[in-house]
């Protein structure tokens, strides 16, 4: 059964509760505009369940997901005469995450929009990074 949240506001606009802009729909995900985008065309991406966050999604929706996703893309590019697109997604307060119900945001790029994405920086060393992949390379076993 598709598990759902009754005090969650993407779980109400799965169930018609709340009325969004959709744009598509498949039998897992659905696809609406964001009420407030980065640019006009940006697009919240989510499975109808209710998951928390990324990590929460079961496997089984991947193919889905990952259709829609490049789908509904597509068609954001063509609407916007955009030039790129990004695809985000944030999980836990920490890393932005407002609404706990996982969703990916499709957000049309044009040349010299002006935005910046995330600083990066780099490691200390290379045993630093090696360690580093080791420990999570480790938790995949
Ligand atoms: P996040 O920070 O990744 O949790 O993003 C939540 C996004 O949901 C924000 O970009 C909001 O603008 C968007 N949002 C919140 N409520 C609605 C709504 N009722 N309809 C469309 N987008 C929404
Ligand atoms: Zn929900």
């Amino acid at each position: 059964m598709t598990p759902r949240d009754k005090d969650c506001i993407f779980c109400k606009i799965v169930a018609g509760a709340i009325p969004c802009a959709k744009v598509f729909e498949t039998e897992h995900c659905l696809a609406f505009l964001d009420i407030a985008p980065v640019h006009p065309g940006h697009v919240l991406v989510m499975p109808k369940g209710h998951y928390a966050t990324l990590m929460d999604i079961p496997a089984e929706l991947g193919a889905d997901l990952t259709a829609t996703l490049s789908r509904v893309g597509k068609a954001v590019m063509e609407a916007t005469a955009a030039d790129g697109l990004n695809l985000m997604q944030n999980n836990f307060e920490a890393a932005g995450q407002v609404v706990h119900h996982a969703h990916f945001h499709l957000i049309p790029r044009h040349a010299g929009d002006g935005l910046t994405l995330w600083p990066q920086s780099g490691y200390e060393s290379s045993d630093e990074m090696s360690g580093l992949a080791k420990i999570i390379a480790g938790l995949l076993k």
